[in-house]
């Protein structure tokens, strides 16, 4: 990956970032973004004879006491990504910004229940952006507003207007 096409994924990861940041709450919370440019730090170890090896695309590490967080990008995985991919990893790694201070004086697996769940919240979270977006479209293509009085408020307006005139 040259200088060139390293800024560029850094540019979209991070109008993802900025996409999220303030819907799930996060604009209180100190977030550190690093970049690994080899995808060397976030591989797995290998643990058998035969293992695949496998390459995260991100890791996320919060000090929730402070409301901090530093989230790793593995770039060469997240080159092959395409947006909706892309937008999937950040809303997920985001969730373990909220859910990670749930593992502590857990079982040593205790991870696994916090993987289930961000995966789980990532999805919802991107179902309900996207239906809440369908739903404002819906309604501004059938002018389906809710009548909030301002009918009325002109109608007064208009009369006021009258009399002062009149
Ligand atoms: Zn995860």
């Amino acid at each position: 990956m040259n200088d060139g096409e390293f800024e560029a994924l850094r540019h979209r990861l991070l109008a993802v970032l900025e996409r999220w940041r303030s819907p799930l709450g996060l604009n209180w919370w100190r977030l550190t973004y690093e970049y690994d440019r080899t995808g060397q730090d976030l591989r797995l170890p290998e643990s058998g004879p035969s293992t695949i090896k496998t390459f995260v695309a991100a890791e996320t590490t919060p000090d929730w006491k402070y409301l901090h967080a530093t989230i790793l990008f593995n770039m060469p995985k997240l080159q092959e990504a395409d947006d909706e991919y892309m937008e999937y990893i950040v809303v997920h790694e985001l969730m373990h910004v909220l859910l990670h201070e749930t593992r502590e004086g857990r079982s040593e697996d205790g991870w696994l229940h916090e993987e289930r769940v961000a995966t789980t919240l990532a999805h919802a979270f991107i179902w309900t952006r996207q239906a809440g977006a369908t739903d404002a479209e819906d309604k501004a293509e059938h002018l389906d507003v809710p009548d909030l009085g301002f009918q009325e408020l002109r109608m007064a307006a208009n009369g006021a207007t009258a009399n002062a005139s009149g």
